[in-house]
């Protein structure tokens, strides 16, 4: 690979879009095709609604097929031909990996991929870490034990593949994490928006260590949407004197979002290797126009073992309606992943998408990068309670920075918190995925 070339797959990335879009279609066939003829799950599920392969003829029949939920796949699995159950589209000795889901809630979905997935993923991954400025001569870091799931192993061999030099940080503690980087040099680093800022904070608080003196250049975030929301991406580039890019991906889909070193305030779609559809909510109906937003279905158009078509993911996306800057043809959501479907709730009857909180809270100087929302009931009206932490320098203006919260999070969102304002360091952290929005109403 010429370290000069500014697309990781120059014909695939700058194809004209209605080519992009035949493309698909032609590769939607293909895997519904597939999917019908070796799972029985999905092949039960599609005659229920009496469509066949040889239906699909345009993207209107695409919207026919029916989706596919994350409960339907728990329900299935944990059956013959035993993990997988009836979706496994291959024979059993063909699955070469074992991953599964991480979400914090409900039992988790097994997700085998074959040798051919792997690289696919692989694949995925090397389309990201090239448009985010990876190349050979990087050393890159990754500041977690991989475990089970994905993200951070199909990272780690995307960047083999490229030819970086990676250092897998596991097992390590934070501190001695830190140190690593300093010692190796390393010049990228991939984690999750709340580890990004605990590390800095650990090396700033507790080791007098100040990253941005350090070496890191790139940091691609996975598994929250903080990289994508302006206020905390700043932080994290400010504290770590680096360029931070989004990237969205999960375990039951694929790598199918990132964000290109343009940093056009949103992710492009990897549209030659997923069709994402965008769904209104309320009617149903496929949003093709930018500016709307819905969550979006998905089709991994390549994945095997396990496919992955209309795929209800429950991401909410819209369209961005200007081109990048950058070049590639593959369209852009606006503000990456801007909450999930479950999370955008309604307090005192407005949709409230807990991404729109932190972007205030962090775009306010003498507050920390901690903060926690609780929404509850009061006899018949809901509450928002917001805690944030004010650094030690700012304490004494803790009444302007409350009645500037009040103003801003009002003209965002629409609401009206009630706020509390704690010391530094007494909020819970978080050492991978935080959960700093919680809905009490619905325990009731
Ligand atoms: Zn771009």
């Amino acid at each position: 690979m010429d370290v000069k070339q500014k697309y990781w797959n120059p014909i695939l990335e700058t194809l004209p879009h209605e080519k992009i879009r035949q493309l698909q279609l032609n590769k939607f066939k293909q895997i519904f095709k597939w999917t019908y003829d070796h799972s029985k799950f999905h092949r039960q599920l599609y005659d229920q609604t009496r469509i066949k392969p040889e239906d699909i003829r345009s993207f209107k029949d695409i919207k026919q097929v029916p989706k596919v939920e994350k409960s339907m796949m728990r329900d299935i699995q944990r059956k013959d031909p035993f993990p997988y159950g009836d979706a496994l589209c291959v024979p059993l000795e063909d699955v070469a990996v074992f991953r599964q889901t991480s979400g914090t809630t409900g039992q988790p979905v097994y997700q085998p991929d074959t040798w051919q997935d792997w690289e696919w993923w692989a694949e995925c991954w090397s389309y990201i870490l090239w448009a985010q400025g990876y190349r050979p001569q990087d050393r890159v870091f990754i500041p977690f034990g991989y475990n089970i799931f994905v993200a951070f192993w199909a990272g780690h061999y995307a960047a083999e593949k490229l030819g970086c030099e990676v250092v897998p940080g596991g097992v390590l503690d934070t501190k001695a994490r830190i140190l690593k980087i300093r010692e190796l040099q390393a010049t990228a680093m991939m984690a999750t928006p709340t580890y990004v800022l605990g590390m800095a904070d650990t090396a700033k608080s507790k080791m007098d260590l100040d990253p941005s003196k350090m070496t890191i250049e790139k940091i691609t975030c996975a598994g929250e949407c903080g990289a994508s929301i302006p206020s905390t991406k700043r932080r994290m580039e400010s504290a770590w004197g680096a360029k931070v890019y989004d990237h969205a991906g999960a375990t039951e889909i694929g790598a199918w979002s990132f964000e290109c070193t343009e940093q056009p305030g949103g992710m492009h779609v990897n549209e030659a290797l997923f069709l994402v559809e965008i769904e209104d909510v309320e009617t149903g109906e496929i949003i093709e126009e930018p500016g709307r937003r819905g969550k979006m279905i998905i089709t991994a158009l390549d994945r095997q073992a396990q496919p992955c078509v209309r795929f209800d993911s429950k991401d909410v996306i819209e369209w961005a309606d200007e081109p990048c800057p950058c070049g590639r043809t593959a369209r852009l959501i606006k503000g990456g992943v801007v909450g999930r479907a479950d999370d955008i709730t309604k307090v005192k009857g407005v949709l409230l998408a807990p991404s729109a909180i932190e972007e205030v809270v962090r775009d306010l100087d003498g507050l920390g990068d901690e903060y926690e929302v609780v929404v509850e009931k009061d006899g018949d009206t809901d509450r928002i309670k917001l805690r944030v932490e004010v650094m030690p320098e700012a304490e004494d203006q803790c009444q302007l920075i409350e009645a500037e919260l009040v103003d801003q999070l009002r003209l965002k969102t629409n609401l009206r918190y009630d706020i509390e304002i704690c010391g530094c360091e007494t909020l819970p952290r978080y050492e991978v995925k935080a959960k700093r929005f919680k809905d009490l109403r619905r325990k009731e």
